[in-house]
Order: structure tokens, then sequence, then C-alpha cells
């Protein structure tokens, strides 16, 4: 894994559709998650690809080897098989696509407090200090990136506004865009299925592929689950994990009933969906759910589709 002759150049022409599930072990399954993973199945099996399980495990303090078998497991019960399973983040070396950027890096002593202070986005103080030590950040090119997403269509999307990308924190933990794309590249990943709240990130992403030399991946983003006021799901829809309606006696069918008309997909079960798979019809989103724990916040159409759903 170390020799960059290790590193493999991808031509996508003659390389069969791969995809990959790639979950973070750091918390239950729930359906958000599996809007997701079931877009990236329904992509990569509607080809004829195959399916990588790669398990995002970077940041340690997060992980937990635990929840694991859980989402394996998970991903299982509703069908969301894969072929092969790929080394772990934290089983690989990213040195050789580090060393592979040091032309675009450079290392930053900025604290986050002081880039908050600044407004939040990092405005490129260290670029040309010539820093021996700290923060490893990518240099970004100036320019709007346009890119396809196969539900989403054409973006545009300077990477500009979210500053130039960490690569590795300087405690050495490597940042999720390093990882991502490198496990991508090395995994020889054609297509990258998963949810919209990546979908701007893309933009950067690509960077870091042109950076590379080596050809991107096709994108789609699948829409997000979202609590009430559009916040992210939380603790507090725990009753979403799938665990927790395998537990109240919800089957796989069940879940595809209710998810694949979330996604915009037509057919009432996994089967059905991968005979009639459309990317470019699958909803953009979010889907709104109410916070199960709270009355008071009044309810959008979808979140009574799922109280209905819920209903024994
Ligand atoms: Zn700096």
């Amino acid at each position: 894994m170390s020799a960059s002759s290790d590193v493999p150049f991808r031509e996508h022409q003659s390389m069969q559709v791969t995809g990959r599930l790639a979950p973070t072990p750091s918390g239950q399954l729930h359906l958000g998650n599996i809007c997701a993973f079931a877009a990236a199945w329904l992509s990569a099996r509607s080809q004829q690809g195959r399916l990588l399980l790669r398990i995002e495990d970077l940041d340690t303090t997060r992980a937990r080897p635990a929840v694991e078998a859980d989402q394996r497991h998970d991903l299982e019960w509703l069908g969301l098989t894969w072929d092969v399973e790929t080394p772990r983040q934290q089983a690989r070396d990213y040195e050789v696509v580090r060393e592979r950027l040091s032309d675009r890096t450079y290392f930053c002593r900025c604290t986050r407090a002081q880039i908050r202070a600044g407004g939040g986005t990092y405005p490129g103080t260290c670029r040309d200090l010539g820093l021996t030590a700290g923060t490893l950040r990518f240099r970004l090119p100036p320019g709007a990136v346009a890119f396809r997403d196969r539900c989403w269509g054409e973006r545009r999307i300077d990477p500009g506004r979210f500053g130039d990308p960490v690569l590795q924190r300087r405690d050495g933990i490597y940042s999720y865009n390093l990882a991502v794309v490198a496990d991508d590249w090395r995994d020889r990943v054609t297509e990258v299925v998963r949810g919209a709240d990546l979908l701007d990130f893309t933009a950067v992403q690509m960077r870091l592929w042109e950076a590379l030399g080596a050809p991107p991946p096709t994108w789609l983003h699948a829409p997000l689950v979202v609590g009430a006021n559009g916040c992210k799901l939380s603790k507090s829809h725990n009753g979403l994990a799938i665990a927790a309606l395998r537990a109240a006696g919800w089957e796989p069918a069940r879940v595809w009933q209710l998810i694949l008309p979330w996604l915009g997909l037509a057919g009432e079960s996994l089967a059905d969906a991968l005979e009639l798979f459309q990317p470019e019809q699958m909803r953009r989103g979010p889907i709104v759910l109410v916070d199960l724990v709270d009355d008071r916040v009044p309810a959008p159409q979808e979140d009574m589709r799922w109280r209905d759903a819920l209903a024994p």
C-alpha cells in the first residue's frame, strides 16, 4: 500500500460500474441513511455493477466498533448486499496520496477560534508563509467547478466558498475530503451515491480528483431525511433506527413501501425499484419528518405519512 506504483490509474471506459456503501460506525443506521444506501445499491445493481462495502472509521473518537456489526446486519436484513469489503479507513495509508498532492498543499497555523472570529471561512492566511508544520491544507485554484449530478443535473459551485480544505489535521488525522477521494480512487469506484448534504462539497472533491490527475466518478445525491425545521436527524429520532423498527415488528418489505416513495422511486419492493430505477426521477428532497417527541411542531404532509406508517 505504500509504493506509489500501487496506486492504480483508472480507465473508466474499460471498467465495470463500481459503487460503494460507506457507513460510518458512529451510530445506528436510520431511515435517512438507508435512503442514501438504497440509492447506491439500486444504481450499481441496475447497471450490473459491483458494490463495495467500506467502513469509514477515519475519526477514531467517533467510530464505535460495536456499532459496525449492527450496521452490517441492518443492511443485509434490508437486502442491501455488497460484493466485497475493502479495507477500512483506519487500515489505510494516505501518505501516497498526500505526497502526490504535495505541490498543492501548505501548512497552516491558524486556530479554529481565529478562523471563526474571521467569519468562519478560512481566507488562506498561511498560503504563502512557507510554514513547515501545522494543519495541512489544499490550495484551491480559483474559480467555480462544474459537475453533473445524475439527479440534480448540472451544478456549478465555487469551492472557494468553503476555503482551502484541510487534508490533514495537526494531530495527523486525515480529513474526510482527502480520505474519501483517496479511497474512491484506490477502490476504483466509478460512481459515488450518497446523501445530498455532501452535494456542494463535491466541488471541493472534484478539485482533489483534478489534482490527482484521475478521472472523477459520477455523482448522485439522494434526498436527506431531516427533522422538524429542516434540522439533521438526532438522538430524538431513534425511533427511525432500523434496529428499532425491526424490534417493533417491521419487516423489510414495509420499510421499502415506506421509503421508496420518499425517494420518488417507482415500485413497492426493492426488486420492483431495481427493475424501474431511473436516477433522474429521484426526488431531491429534503424529506421532512416531524420531531416525533414534540407534538407542538406542525406536521408537513410527509410527516403525516410517517405517522400513518408508524401506526399499528
Ligand atoms: Zn492559516
